[in-house]
């Protein structure tokens, strides 16, 4: 597959902070990928070195092969991007914003309409062409800032925090229209909404302390970092003592935590693996079965993506305290 971006080993200096230590990557054409990171990890930074805005202090950036410094004016023509809060004019509309824009991508004429209307068509908005922006939702806004960044047909779009002060229904459209417009072209979403990137992202990239701490699809950074596997099981044993001490005794059982319990007796609990154990649920249901403990629930436990975002950034703060 085509690759859009690559950063090879790049590295920013900003007097004495070494604010991105190293960063390699490939993005390929159609994949949508979400960097995250805690405050100061160097996500704008690295966003800085991608669109040509600053140099590397070592390494470099390329889009589609081109360097982002030695042939930057050619690189900015291949990059959309969306800030966080999209400069707009309020007081223009629509249409006239999009084509005031797209003159300032140098196009003029028949290509000018049609990429004007190509990009309202593509971020939905035939019924706000004719509107005031300043009137529109904050939904609406995104969606006009989206078309400006579309309308010289980039092959990387960058989205940094797109869904900042929506609603969980402009959240959900805006989600679902990131994924129509992925297609060909790459993108890179900026975002601290771990369920966000979740949910639209192709692969994630945690970046903290300048460093990249993961780098994977979500399925595969999950499993990767599950570490031991973890069940949960929730039946009604008369006491709580008597549930931990017949869980245990099931072959390869490490640790029973009881976390939570209800008056009528229901108690759940979180029993952990060594890794490479075969699957324990048939035993786990066994052991209920043999005592009459009636089962409610019994499933895999996998480790959530914050879980990991957290201990991923508390061990690079460790590593920073250590050096
Ligand atoms: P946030 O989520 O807060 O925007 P970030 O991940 O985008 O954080 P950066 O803004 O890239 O992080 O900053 C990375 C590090 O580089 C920080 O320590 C920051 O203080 C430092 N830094 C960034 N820009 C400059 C600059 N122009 N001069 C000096 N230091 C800078």
């Amino acid at each position: 597959m085509k690759t859009i971006l690559s950063l090879n080993n790049v590295h920013k200096h900003f007097g004495s902070i070494h604010a991105i230590r190293g960063l390699t990557l490939d993005v390929p054409s159609g994949q949508i990928l979400g960097l995250l990171g805690p405050n100061g990890a160097g996500k704008t930074t690295s966003i800085r070195i991608i669109t040509g805005v600053l140099p590397p202090s070592r390494g470099n950036a390329s889009i589609e092969g081109l360097d982002t410094i030695d042939h930057s004016i050619q690189v900015r023509k291949k990059i959309g991007y969306l800030p966080e809060s999209a400069p707009l004019y309020r007081e223009m509309r629509v249409v006239d914003y999009l084509r005031y824009r797209a003159a300032l991508y140098s196009l003029r004429g028949r290509v000018r309409t049609d990429a004007v209307n190509r990009a309202i068509d593509l971020c939905r908005l035939r019924e706000a062409r004719s509107r005031v922006i300043g009137e529109l939702s904050k939904g609406y806004r995104q969606r006009v800032g989206l078309a400006a960044a579309l309308l010289h047909d980039p092959p990387l779009l960058i989205l940094d925090e797109p869904t900042s002060g929506l609603d969980p229904a402009q959240v959900a459209e805006t989600r679902k229209l990131i994924r129509d417009l992925a297609g060909r072209r790459s993108m890179i979403l900026v975002s601290h909404v771990l369920p966000e990137v979740e949910k639209t992202c192709d692969r994630i990239v945690i970046l903290a302390r300048g460093k990249i701490r993961a780098d994977g699809t979500t399925h595969d950074l999950l499993a990767g970092a599950s570490g031991s596997p973890r069940f949960l099981i929730e039946a009604r044993a008369p006491d709580a003592q008597a549930f931990r001490g017949a869980l245990v005794t099931v072959p390869d059982a490490q640790m029973v935590d009881i976390i939570s319990e209800e008056p009528s007796g229901w108690r759940r609990a979180l029993v952990s693996f060594s890794s490479g154990a075969a699957d324990p649920r048939p035993l786990l249901a066994e052991v209920c079965a043999r005592s009459n403990w009636p089962l409610r629930e019994l499933r895999a436990e996998t480790a959530s993506l914050e879980e990991l975002y957290i201990r991923l950034v508390e061990r690079a703060d460790g590593e920073e305290a250590a050096a």
